[in-house]
């Protein structure tokens, strides 16, 4: 038998015979108010007993039992209540945890703005000073506010005359590519639109083509009705010239009474075919003078086309179309001719010679 064991039959004993020299029934709530008393659990209840048994050793039943609602049945009932309160607390601290994990994720920022309400609120309360101090910074803030809105528009009105200087750029860079005199594109923008194009040419592996055209014995023309005259008649030529030509071809003035029209696309048959196309139209006209109605007689125009070959730079296309040109001038005017002409009629000469 353990040591524990047999302390307690000791105390089970001792609470028996107590019973028996008091004279009470040996029924369980008596044994267990006896025994708790042999056991020492609890002071008060061994003092209680002492002063029940006072007088004559003896104690009632309905005493005993008094002492047994008192010292055993409340103290177990407190324990009840007790293990109750702490359970009741730790399952009210689960449930907080749980209410606080889902809130986290939700209503955070909400949270924490009203904790930091709740805490100014305090804090101002507690503190006047820094309640002015508050009142201070939202009266900063707010004059921030007004100044941020002035520069707002103050920018919105820089970014509308940024804007306006911008389209008079664009009006005068679009104006500084243009010839004054018959408004298609001027020499300057010529040069930009063929270097460009025989770049183009170059990576898409696409035809370009150069019609180089001069308006024959222009002197002549302006010697007998007069230069303004002669101005009427370049303006009628860039019109004629312009109404056939179309998408990415770019007519110019390429200076004094000569033009020349970059052909992106276009290989050089279809460039000799537009540039007798526009050779006849011109040619065709029978200009009259403005005012006086009086017959001005024919113009016609010279003409030289080149294609694209590989190594051109515009200097050697140019150059070409120009040969081309004053071919058609030496040949007679008031013709087309293209590179290849000039090829054969090379290789024909060199037949002959030979
Ligand atoms: P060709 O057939 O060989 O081209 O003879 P051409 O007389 O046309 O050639 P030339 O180069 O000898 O003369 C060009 C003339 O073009 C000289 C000039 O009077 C005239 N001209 C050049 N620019 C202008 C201009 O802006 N306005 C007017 N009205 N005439 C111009
Ligand atoms: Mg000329
Ligand atoms: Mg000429």
């Amino acid at each position: 038998m353990s040591a524990c064991v047999e302390a307690t039959h000791r105390i089970a004993e001792i609470a028996l015979g107590a019973l028996k020299k008091i004279g009470l029934a040996a029924i369980p709530r008596n044994f267990e108010l006896w025994y708790a008393h042999a056991e020492g659990r609890s002071p008060e209840l061994s003092r209680a007993i002492q002063v029940a048994t006072d007088t004559d050793g003896k104690i009632s039943q309905e005493a005993a039992d008094e002492l047994f609602k008192e010292h055993i049945q409340h103290v177990d009932l407190s324990r009840d209540v007790i293990d109750l309160v702490s359970r009741f607390q730790a399952e009210i601290s689960d449930l907080f945890d749980a209410i606080e994990q889902t809130g986290e994720n939700t209503s955070g920022h909400h949270r924490k703005l009203s904790d930091l309400s709740v805490q100014l609120r305090q804090t101002t309360e507690e503190y006047p000073a820094v309640g002015k101090l508050l009142e201070g910074v939202i009266t900063v803030a707010q004059d921030m506010r007004v100044e941020n809105e002035k520069l707002e528009h103050r920018l919105a009105d820089s970014a509308n005359e940024i804007s306006t200087l911008q389209r008079n750029v664009e009006n005068i860079q679009a104006e500084a590519m243009k010839d004054s005199l018959t408004g298609i594109a001027n020499r300057s923008m010529f040069d930009k639109s063929l270097a460009q194009q025989l770049v183009e040419a170059v990576s898409s592996n696409e035809p370009l083509s150069l019609v180089m055209a001069d308006i024959d014995n222009f002197k002549k023309f302006n010697d007998k009705w007069g230069h303004q005259t002669g101005d009427q008649v370049l303006r009628l030529v860039a019109e004629v010239m312009n109404a056939n030509v179309k998408g990415q071809d770019v007519l110019a003035r390429y200076g004094g009474e000569e033009f020349a029209i970059v052909l992106p696309g276009t290989s050089l048959n279809h460039a000799h075919m537009l540039a007798d196309r526009i050779r006849t139209a011109i040619e065709s006209r029978r200009l009259k003078k403005r005012r006086t109605k009086e017959d001005l007689g024919v113009i016609t125009m010279s003409m030289g086309v080149g294609a694209h070959r590989e190594g051109d730079t515009t200097e050697t296309i140019i150059e070409r179309a120009d040969e081309c040109l004053y071919a058609a001038k030496a040949r007679g005017r008031n013709l087309v001719v293209n590179e290849e002409d000039i090829k054969e009629d090379g290789e024909n000469k060199r037949g002959s010679a030979a």
